[in-house]
C-alpha cells in the first residue's frame, strides 16, 4: 500500500537539491533540507505516540517548520489540523477538546497559557517557533532523517479543517488524501503551474487557501515559494520581481493598488494574479488592469470541498463572476426548497460534486446528513446562478438573505448599487429584525479615502432606483467594514451591531 498524497506531493523531491522555499536575504531551503527535517519530525511524532489517524493541533506562527509538521503528519499519517493564529485559549480550548487530538503544538510564548487546556483534554503540549526552536524540534534534531512513509489509502483522513465561522460556530471539515491531491492536480491543470513557477506565499497557512491551494500546488508543481511570514506592502513590492505568480484575498490587491509603486514595470514579468476567499470587487478588478495590464484570475472554493471553480486561465476572466467547474467537478444551482435545478440566470443555492467534496463535518452527523446528500453533492449554502454562458456567479451567502414582507432580498445586489454611487468605496447590506416587514435592509457605507458621502444624493438614488422592499431603511456610514484575516466582511457582527435598528421606539 502507499500513500497516494506524500508519493504525489513530496517524494518526487527527495535528494532534489532544487529550491523549495525563498526566504529572504538570499536563504533558501531546498527540497533535500525540507525533506529530511520532515522526515526527522515524522519520527519526533511517532516517538511522541502519534499513530496513524491521531490529529495533531498546531497553533503556531507561518514558518518553514510550521509546513515540514504539515508534511511529517501526511508522511507518519496523521491528521493535520491547522488553528487560526488568532484565536484566544477559550476558543482554542473548543477546537482541541472537540478534536480530540492527541498532540498540540504551539508557540513557545504560548506554552504557559495552554498547558491547563492540553492537560484538560488529554493532550500532548509541545512547542515550534518561527526560529526553528522549541520542544517538538528539539525531539526531531534527535532523529534520523530517515522515515518509512506510513500508507494510506485515499480515503483516509489527511485534514481536519475547521471553517472560517462566517455564518456560525466553526465545524471541522473531514478532508480525505483523495480530496486534497485531486484538487491539486485539477488545479495544476487550470493555472499551468510548471516547476518553473515562483509563487508569492504571503497568505496564512491555518486556511485552505494558503496550505492546499497554494501549497499543495506548488508541491505538486515542484516550484518553488517565496515564503513570506505575512503580508505586507513593502515586502511584497520588494521581493515580486522575484515570482512568476502570486495568490491573495482582495484585500492583498486593494491594498497594492492604494501604492502607487505597485505598477506595470514591477509587474510586466508576472504570468499570473490569482484571487479568492471573498468577493473580488469589480472595481477592484478594473483598477488592478489598467494599474498593470493583468487580468487577476478569481476563483471559488470553501473549507470542504478545497477549490470549485475557476475563472479560465485561457479565456475571459469576467469579473464579477468566479469562472467554470474544475475538471473532474460538477457544480448545479438548485432551489432552496424543493432541491429543483433552477433554470438558466435564476438564483438559487449552489451544489457542488467531485473527488473534492469532504467526507463529512467532524462529529457532526446530522448537520453531514443535511448537507452533503446521498447522490454526492454537498450543499454549499451559498447563493448563486449559471449564466448562459456557464459562468458561475456568487450572489451571497444562504444565511445573509434577507427576507423583507415576503420578498427575497439579495444583499450584493444592492451593495453592488451603492459601491458605484460618488464617494463610495465599500458597503454592506444585512437584514434588521423589522416590526412591520419581519426584516428590512440596513446599508453600511464606507466612503472613498478622503471623501464624504453626500447622503441626501445616496438616498435619492436609492429612491429612484431601488424598488421599495430593497431600499436601505437605515443607512449608516463607517470608517471601515469589520472583516476576518482572510478578508470576509463579518456579518454576523454588523447584524449584532444593527439588530435594533427598527425597533419601535418605547413610550
Ligand atoms: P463558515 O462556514 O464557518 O460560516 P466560511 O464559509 O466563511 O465560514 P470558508 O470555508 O473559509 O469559511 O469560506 C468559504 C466561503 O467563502 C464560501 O462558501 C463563499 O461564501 C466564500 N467565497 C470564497 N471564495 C469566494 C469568491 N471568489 N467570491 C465570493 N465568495 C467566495
Ligand atoms: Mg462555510
Amino acid at each position: 500500500m502507499t500513500n497516494p498524497l506524500y508519493d504525489a506531493l513530496f517524494a518526487p523531491h527527495e535528494g532534489k537539491s532544487t529550491p523549495f522555499l525563498h526566504l529572504g536575504d538570499g536563504k533558501t531551503v531546498s527540497h533535500l533540507v525540507f525533506l529530511q527535517d520532515v522526515a526527522r519530525m515524522a519520527n519526533a511524532l511517532v516517538s511522541l505516540g502519534v499513530a496513524p489517524g491521531d490529529r495533531v493541533a498546531v497553533h503556531v506562527n507561518k514558518s518553514p517548520q510550521a509546513l515540514v509538521l504539515y508534511a511529517a503528519c501526511v508522511k507518519a499519517g496523521a491528521v493535520f489540523l491547522p488553528l487560526n493564529t488568532a484565536y484566544t485559549p477559550r476558543e482554542l480550548d473548543y477546537f482541541v477538546g472537540d478534536s480530540g487530538a492527541k498532540l498540540f503544538v504551539c508557540d513557545p510564548s504560548e506554552e504557559t497559557d495552554l498547558q491547563g487546556i492540553a492537560a484538560d483534554v488529554g493532550a500532548t503540549l509541545k512547542t515550534l517557533g518561527t526560529d526553528g526552536q522549541g520542544t517538538l524540534p528539539d525531539i526531531a534534531a534527535a532523529q534520523q532523517p530517515r522515515f518509512d512513509t506510513v500508507p494510506r489509502a485515499r480515503d483516509d483522513l489527511a485534514a481536519l479543517l475547521y471553517t472560517s465561522g462566517t455564518t456560525g460556530r466553526s465545524k471541522g471539515a473531514m478532508l480525505t488524501q483523495e480530496n486534497l491531491l485531486s484538487n491539486a492536480e485539477a488545479l495544476i491543470d487550470s493555472w499551468q503551474f510548471t516547476s518553473k513557477d515562483v509563487l508569492l506565499h504571503a497568505l496564512p497557512i491555518f486556511h485552505s487557501h494558503g496550505l492546499f491551494v497554494a501549497t499543495n500546488v506548488m508541491l505538486l508543481a515542484g516550484g518553488a515559494m517565496i515564503f513570506l511570514p505575512k503580508f505586507d506592502v513593502e515586502t511584497v513590492l520588494a521581493r515580486l520581481p522575484e515570482a512568476t505568480t502570486m495568490m491573495g484575498v482582495p484585500t492583498f490587491y486593494t491594498r497594492l493598488l492604494d501604492e502607487p509603486r505597485f505598477s506595470r514595470g514591477l509587474t510586466a514579468h508576472m504570468r499570473l494574479f490569482i484571487s479568492g476567499s471573498a468577493p473580488l470587487l469589480a472595481e477592484t478588478h478594473q483598477r488592478f488592469e489598467e494599474r498593470t495590464g493583468h487580468r487577476i484570475l478569481e476563483r471559488y472554493g470553501m473549507t470542504e470541498t478545497s477549490m470549485n471553480t475557476s475563472n479560465p486561465y485561457d479565456g475571459e476572466r469576467r469579473a464579477g463572476t468566479v469562472g467554470f467547474p474544475l475538471p473532474g467537478i460538477e457544480v448545479k444551482v438548485c432551489d432552496a426548497e424543493t432541491g429543483a435545478e433552477m433554470p438558466t440566470g435564476e438564483i438559487g443555492v449552489l451544489w457542488v460534486r467531485g473527488p473534492n467534496v469532504f467526507k463529512g463535518y467532524w462529529k457532526m452527523p446530522e448537520k453531514t446528513a443535511e448537507e452533503l446528500r446521498e447522490d454526492g453533492f454537498f450543499i454549499t449554502g451559498d447563493l448563486s446562478l449559471i449564466d448562459d454562458r456557464g459562468y458561475v456567479h456568487i450572489v451571497g451567502r444562504g444565511k445573509d438573505l434577507i427576507i423583507s414582507g415576503g420578498y427575497n432580498i439579495y444583499p450584493k445586489e444592492i451593495e453592488v448599487f451603492l459601491d458605484a454611487l460618488p464617494g463610495i468605496k465599500e458597503s454592506a447590506v444585512i437584514g434588521a429584525p423589522h416590526p412591520d416587514f419581519g426584516e428590512s435592509v440596513v446599508a453600511i457605507l464606507v466612503p472613498e479615502d478622503g471623501a464624504t458621502i453626500d447622503m441626501a444624493a445616496v438616498e435619492e438614488a436609492v429612491r429612484r432606483d431601488l424598488a421599495g422592499f430593497k431600499r436601505p431603511r437605515h443607512i449608516e456610514i463607517k470608517d471601515e467594514l469589520p472583516r476576518n484575516t482572510m478578508g470576509k466582511v463579518q456579518k454576523n457582527q454588523l447584524r449584532d451591531e444593527f439588530a435594533g435598528a427598527f425597533e419601535p421606539v418605547p413610550n
